[in-house]
């Protein structure tokens, strides 16, 4: 870095940052509201977003008072009651609508995006704020799932500084700062707890019920990411994320159940050398670092308690357990239209699965299917990826003859 941009990068690193926290009433983004609110002298929470849940967007509000707070989700009464009200936070400007979302993110209002929206609806407002230029903390894989190569030249045009918030990617992403340089990387091993249903029996698989599918016994999540992990689509999923983060090959990524979730991630460079970034399960530590980066501050998250004995196994996946994690590893290789695909049928399966409306081990095998009878092309244009998550999900619909 030259020293004029050295100094620039300086200067706005310790100016206070605007930060929208897209998905706020989340998961994720109850943990960037806890991590922003240990470091409000370097950022600021300049706006708030939502789909459903106004009970907990209102108090959110009223607890953090941003400058915009808007609403995504349809259009109805209680919407209707939520922009009436005045009580509060009467400093927060109440919006509803993604075009009104899609333009606060490109004002000079936000400094820094937290995409933290679930699914293939995050992708809009994370194209928009890497085409903005802005720093994009990304939890929302999906869209780089759906349309990688779309968001990594969105972020080259825009100027964007992407950073993963997906704790194995970020533990990939620390990894190779402490190792060398990029063509020295031999591999990244992505590690996966295995999920809730690690010991069942493979034939018991079809009888888990929703209850025990969403009982993960090391993250804290939201309910399509814990039956992700149940089935391991979310490590299918964070293959073709590593794929589009780091520039690799689908040869060089490894997945390893590792069931403590301690080790987050691991890069093993040319000379055999492995470096692996380790902490206790906990999103903070990730969410702030995408925050910070390059900086380290102090955090809230909970650190490793070196004084107790710990264990720490990993063990190759069983693909007859896990059959998703194979497709993965295709869309990463054949790219193009299978990520959305993919992704558009797993996201109507999951919801099925959710409602009790399919088996959990019917979730692949319908992935499978519907990726196999769609139309492929190799290098679509947004309009078309879109289209083809809507055929998607209405092909999941079709399997089980519910109009959609
Ligand atoms: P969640 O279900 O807890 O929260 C989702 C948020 O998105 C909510 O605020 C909801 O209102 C909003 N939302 C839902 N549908 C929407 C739509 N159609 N338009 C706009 N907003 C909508 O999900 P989560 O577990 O916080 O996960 C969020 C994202 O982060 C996902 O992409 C997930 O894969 C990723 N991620 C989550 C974790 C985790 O620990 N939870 C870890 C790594 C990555
Ligand atoms: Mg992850």
């Amino acid at each position: 870095m030259s020293g004029i941009k050295k100094q620039l990068a300086e200067n706005q690193r310790n100016q206070i940052q605007n930060v929208a926290v897209l998905g706020a009433t989340g998961s994720i983004g109850h943990s960037t509201l806890d991590v922003l609110s240990h470091l409000s002298d370097r950022f600021r929470i300049a706006l708030l977003s939502c789909h459903q849940r106004l009970d907990r967007f209102q108090e959110q509000c009223d607890r953090f008072k941003p400058r915009r707070a808007i609403v995504t989700g349809p259009r109805n009464a209680e919407v209707d009651a939520w922009l009436q009200k005045t009580d509060g936070c009467s400093e927060t400007v109440r919006e509803v609508g993604t075009t009104r979302l899609i333009e606060a993110i490109e004002s000079d209002e936000i400094d820094i995006v937290v995409a933290a929206i679930v699914g293939c609806a995050g992708l809009e407002s994370s194209l928009a704020a890497a085409l903005a230029g802005k720093r994009l903390g990304l939890a929302n894989k999906e869209s780089l799932v759906v349309a990688g190569e779309m968001l990594i030249n969105a972020v080259r045009s825009g100027g964007a500084e992407l950073l993963p918030i997906d704790s194995e990617h970020s533990a990939i992403f620390q990894s190779i700062q402490s190792g060398q340089g990029k063509s020295e990387v031999q591999r990244i091993i992505l590690t996966a707890s295995g999920g809730p249903l690690r010991k069942w029996p493979v034939g018991d698989l079809e009888n888990a019920t929703v209850e025990d599918a969403l009982a993960h016994p090391t993250w804290n999540m939201g309910r399509k990411i814990t039956v992700d992990s149940a089935t391991m689509m979310n490590k299918a999923l964070e293959v073709i994320e590593a794929k589009w983060l780091f520039d690799l090959t689908p040869e060089q990524i490894t997945v390893v159940i590792h069931p403590q979730s301690t080790i987050h991630s691991m890069v093993e460079f040319c000379d055999g050398s492995v470096i692996a970034q380790l902490s206790p399960p906990d999103m903070r530590l990730p969410i702030q670092y995408a925050l910070t980066y390059p900086d380290r501050f102090p955090s809230p998250a909970y650190k490793i308690d070196w004084g107790t004995p710990h264990q720490m196994e990993w063990y190759p996946v069983d693909p007859e357990r896990y059959p998703a994690l194979e497709l993965g590893f295709e869309v990463a290789k054949r790219g193009g239209t299978t990520g959305a695909v993919l992704n558009g049928a797993n996201e109507a399966a999951v919801e099925l699965f959710l409602n009790r409306k399919i088996r959990l081990t019917e979730i692949a095998k319908i992935c499978r299917s519907v990726l196999n009878h769609h139309d492929y092309s190799p290098s679509p244009a947004l309009d078309e990826l879109m289209r083809l998550d809507r055929w998607s999900r209405e092909e999941v619909f079709r399997w089980i003859n519910i109009p959609c």
